[in-house]
C-alpha cells in the first residue's frame, strides 16, 4: 500500500458546523487537513470534518477561538456567582455588560433546575 495516512489530523481544531455532533469538540480526530488555498495573497489551510463533511479554513477557525474565549468567560462568571459576587461586580471584573452576565446566569440557572 506504500505510504499511509497522507492526510494529517488536527486534534486542536474543532468542527464549525453547529449541526454536527462533534461541533466545538477537539481531539476527536474528525478534522483532517484538506489542502491549502491562497486567498488575497495569503496561504490558508483548509480542513474538513469527516463526521459531517463540512469544509472550513484557518479564517473560519478564528471565529471558533472567539467562541471559546466567551465560554471561558462564562465559566468564570459562574464561579464568581457561586462566591456570592453580584452581577455588577462580575461585569466590572470581566469587563462586560451586566446585562450580558444576567443572560449567561439566567441560562445557567435554567440548566441547573433541569438537572436536579
Ligand atoms: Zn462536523
Amino acid at each position: 500500500m506504500g505510504k499511509r495516512g497522507p492526510k494529517p489530523q488536527f486534534n486542536d481544531i474543532a468542527c464549525l458546523n453547529k449541526d454536527c455532533e462533534l461541533y466545538g469538540l477537539t481531539g476527536k480526530g474528525n478534522v483532517i487537513g484538506n489542502g491549502t488555498s491562497v486567498s488575497r495573497g495569503e496561504k490558508v489551510r483548509k480542513y474538513i470534518c469527516r463526521h459531517c463533511g463540512k469544509v472550513f479554513n484557518d479564517h473560519t477557525g478564528t471565529v471558533y477561538y472567539d467562541l471559546r474565549k466567551e465560554e471561558h468567560i462564562i465559566d468564570l462568571a459562574l464561579k464568581m456567582t457561586t462566591k456570592g459576587m453580584s452581577e455588577k461586580a462580575i461585569a466590572d471584573e470581566l469587563g462586560i455588560e451586566p446585562a450580558t452576565v444576567r443572560r449567561w446566569l439566567g441560562r445557567a440557572t435554567v440548566k441547573r433546575s433541569t438537572d436536579s
